[in-house]
């Protein structure tokens, strides 16, 4: 690769705040040669007040597979290509990892410009457990489907995050209430880094009846956050440990059958000897 190649910058731009734009961000959009935005025309404040003059260049979900050739085109002429999304972190729940892998591909450094993203701010201020967590994007649109996801992370013990909009929330949120209990802690971020940034904690039954009881509150841009499972979790892992603990009693001594079962199974050898079946 020759010196003057050209490198693709991924950059984060705020999720609501201009002044979360960083100094390096606005610095990477003011030398690059060439913007790749979702929406040109939505960016362009954002470009203009960066003092960018690059040309800018769509690209977005129904059209990445084509962007990314062109994209690389410019790579090879040695301009450097800046790629940032409508707002915060670009391949986010938005478009660009087919561009990421064609640049690399094609032999030129991705760098990151890291910055806002709202699940990470989101988190940030949520509470809750956040030494291991899960980032679920947006639900389907499509009730049925939308309930099969939620089932599917019923027991999952990592705290999930969702996105959501004004359209759904509503609706997501009595599906999590559905699914996940009443009583399961959550929080929903809205609007962060905006007028009407709004953080309520609480039970998801709370936290779903105060959204339905006030339109307000309907409004903007959502992330959803709820906790992992505890003793869901526990109990799924001790009934398939039970159930193990029952096919190799027909065969081994109780004991020896409660140790292989805790041994394959995680569960709690002492539980399955004493609430095993035999
Ligand atoms: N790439 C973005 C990021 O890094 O967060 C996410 C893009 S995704 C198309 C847009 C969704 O992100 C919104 O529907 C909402 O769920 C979430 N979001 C974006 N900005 C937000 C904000 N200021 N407050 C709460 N949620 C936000």
């Amino acid at each position: 690769m020759s010196a003057q190649a050209g490198r693709l910058w991924v950059v984060a731009t705020p999720i609501g705040n201009l002044e979360d734009l960083s100094p390096r961000a606005r610095e990477t959009l003011r030398s690059a040669d060439v913007v790749a935005a979702e929406d040109t025309r939505h960016s362009a404040p954002l470009l203009a007040q960066a003092g960018s003059r690059a040309r800018t260049l769509a690209l977005h979900e129904h059209n990445e597979r084509e962007q990314a050739a062109r994209i690389v085109e410019h790579l090879r002429a040695g301009e450097n290509v800046a790629l940032i999304s409508d707002a915060g972190t670009p391949l986010v729940s938005d478009p660009g990892f087919r561009l990421v892998r064609a640049a690399r591909e094609a032999g030129f450094t991705v760098s990151p410009v890291p910055g806002p993203c709202a699940a990470i701010a989101a988190l940030s201020v949520a509470g809750l457990p956040s030494d291991r967590f899960t980032f679920e994007g947006f639900l389907p649109a499509r009730a049925a489907a939308r309930r099969e996801r939620l089932q599917a992370l019923v027991a999952e013990p990592r705290t999930l995050i969702f996105y959501e909009s004004s359209h759904r929330i509503v609706e997501s949120l009595a599906d999590c209430v559905a699914v996940f209990g009443a009583q399961r802690e959550g929080v929903l971020a809205r609007e962060l880094t905006k007028l009407f940034e709004t953080v309520v904690a609480a039970p998801l039954g709370e936290i779903a009846a105060r959204v339905d009881a006030d339109a307000n509150q309907q409004r903007g841009e959502f992330v959803l956050i709820v906790a992992g499972a505890v003793g869901e979790a526990a109990d799924a892992t001790l009934a398939e440990g039970r159930r193990v603990f029952a096919l190799l009693r027909e065969e081994l001594p109780p004991a020896r059958a409660a140790k292989l079962a805790a041994a394959i199974t995680g569960a709690p050898r002492k539980q399955l000897y004493e609430g095993g079946p035999g």
